[in-house]
Order: structure tokens, then C-alpha cells, then sequence
């Protein structure tokens, strides 16, 4: 299981990026709220995505590359 995090700040490109803890574009927790402990970076996203429904959600390309988009 990882623990998973929401950047509440939005990309420059609009997406707001789940990270694994730990990560090393995720340090500033300060901009990042708790999603929970989930054992695939898909189920993070579906739950990211369920409970922010107004936002774009993309997977950090460092850390969540399997739900990274291109
Ligand atoms: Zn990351």
C-alpha cells in the first residue's frame, strides 16, 4: 500500500497531480491534501477523481507514471 497525495495547486497545464509519498516533487505538503492508502495508482485516481469531480486529475510522471498522461 502508498499513501497518496492531491496537488490542490493546479499545473500550468491545468491538471492537478496525484503523488506517492515520499516523492520528490511532492516535499511541500503544504499544497497537497491526504487522498488515502490505496494499493494501484488507478484506484487513486478513481478516488481522486470521485471526490474532486471540478478538476483535471493527472498522475505525477516521477512517482504515478502507469496513470501519467502523455
Ligand atoms: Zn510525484
Amino acid at each position: 500500500m502508498y499513501s497518496y497525495y492531491l496537488n490542490i495547486n493546479a499545473q500550468a497545464s491545468g491538471e492537478h497531480e496525484i503523488h506517492k509519498y515520499g516523492c520528490k516533487y511532492c516535499e511541500n505538503t503544504y499544497n497537497f491534501v491526504f487522498l488515502g492508502h490505496f494499493s494501484d495508482d488507478k484506484d487513486a485516481l478513481l478516488f481522486a477523481k470521485r471526490c474532486y469531480p471540478q478538476f483535471k486529475i493527472d498522475g505525477c510522471a516521477y512517482c504515478c507514471n502507469s496513470i501519467h498522461k502523455e
